[in-house]
């Protein structure tokens, strides 16, 4: 290994903070040693942190509609090819219940920013899912009021899935025309000022990224001092205007979620999807890397290939039986247990679920 390297992983060994420029070292692992070791410290962090536990979060997608267009998702308003769905409440309730059968501590209500949904009705949906199980209630639907967000905790969620997607100001514009990622930074520190437990993330590998936005990413994700971050290869969608560039790399993914790891020890850090469509054993690799979260998607079979962000994406052509035994095997495959319960943020405010 080279000195420099092994410098600055026995700095993170020690505990000690990380610089951009630690950071960019460590994201720079070579192949080999060098990335073995890395991911056996984040493995070994992730350990000692947040022990074996594998938290399930039960995705409900409850409509594709979307006011944006993102470059590169599927559902960006502009796309014209898709089938649009909304989710009656009967489905969703429906789908809530079946979550309940199988255990699930966590349901994660999620959809584009469909403004068809008042902040009255998205709480509303809340509290009726609420009341058929003991969940903690993600909610992820994208840029709201700060008045939208305050019924929606009154109303019982839990926690709000709302990723930076990219720590540079004039690439996230360039991604996410009419936007900017100050505007997203604000509604984060809004989240966190209603009590919300915190989620945000960012995608590997977008037209324009380098590693030092990367490194700024993950420094991002620590001064936000978020919950969760859900850290993801970008992969290109056909009906989008990036359709024709390289999907994320699967191991500069694999090496930032194992930096994150070592930055955010007890910050719950997700074996995205993604990483599981990029590569079929993605996510088992992802649980070796630093990672402690799974999101299997528990929306009806019949929605499930019109919510494609990105194409292909894992388990689009299962029900919610396959997706958790899918799941559950998997877990069991790389020797670690799926958690009974909510799977909160083991920071002490939180630990018996936030106070509302
Ligand atoms: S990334 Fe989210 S906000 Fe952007 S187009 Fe897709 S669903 Fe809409």
């Amino acid at each position: 290994m080279r000195q420099q390297f092994t410098q600055v992983l026995t700095k993170a060994a020690n505990g000690n903070e990380l610089t951009k420029e630690d950071i960019v070292t460590l994201l720079q692992a070579l192949p080999g040693e060098e990335e073995e070791q890395l991911f056996q410290l984040a493995d070994r962090v992730r350990q000692e942190n947040l022990g074996d536990a594998v938290h399930l979060r039960g995705i409900i997608e409850f409509s594709n509609y979307c006011r944006n267009d993102c470059h590169y998702c599927g559902l960006r308003r502009s796309n014209k090819d898709i089938k649009r769905y909304r989710i009656s409440q009967e489905e969703i309730i429906e789908a809530a219940r079946h979550a309940a059968e199988l255990g699930y501590g966590t349901i994660v209500l999620q959809a584009g920013e469909d403004l068809h949904y008042s902040g009255e009705q998205l709480a509303d949906m809340i509290r009726q899912v609420k009341e058929v199980g003991d969940f903690a209630i993600t909610v992820c639907v994208g840029d709201r009021s700060r008045e939208d967000y305050e019924l929606m905790r009154k109303a019982g969620a839990d926690r709000y899935l709302l990723k930076h997607e990219t720590a540079d100001p004039e690439l996230y514009t360039k991604m996410r025309p009419g936007t900017s990622l100050e505007e997203r930074i604000k509604r984060l520190n809004w989240l966190r000022e209603l009590g919300f437990q915190v989620g945000s993330g960012n995608m590997v590998g977008l037209p324009g990224q380098t590693v030092e936005t990367l490194a700024e990413d993950i420094l991002l994700l620590k001064e936000l001092d978020v919950e969760m971050a859900g850290i993801g290869p970008f992969i290109p969608h056909h009906q989008t205007p990036l359709k024709d560039s390289p999907a994320g790399d699967l191991k500069l993914t694999l090496k930032a979620l194992a930096v994150a790891r070592l930055v955010l020890p007890k910050t719950h850090l997700p074996a995205t999807t993604a990483v599981g469509t990029l590569h079929p054993t993605g996510r088992q690799i992802a649980l070796n890397c630093g990672a402690n979260v799974i999101m299997p998607n528990l929306s009806p079979a019949v929605y499930r290939e019109m919510y494609q962000i990105y194409p292909e994406k894992a388990g689009s052509k299962e029900d919610a039986d396959e997706s958790h035994e899918r799941i559950t095997s998997l877990v069991k495959e790389v020797g670690r247990q799926i958690s009974t319960g909510r799977g909160d943020s083991p920071k002490e405010h939180f630990k018996n679920g936030p106070a509302l």
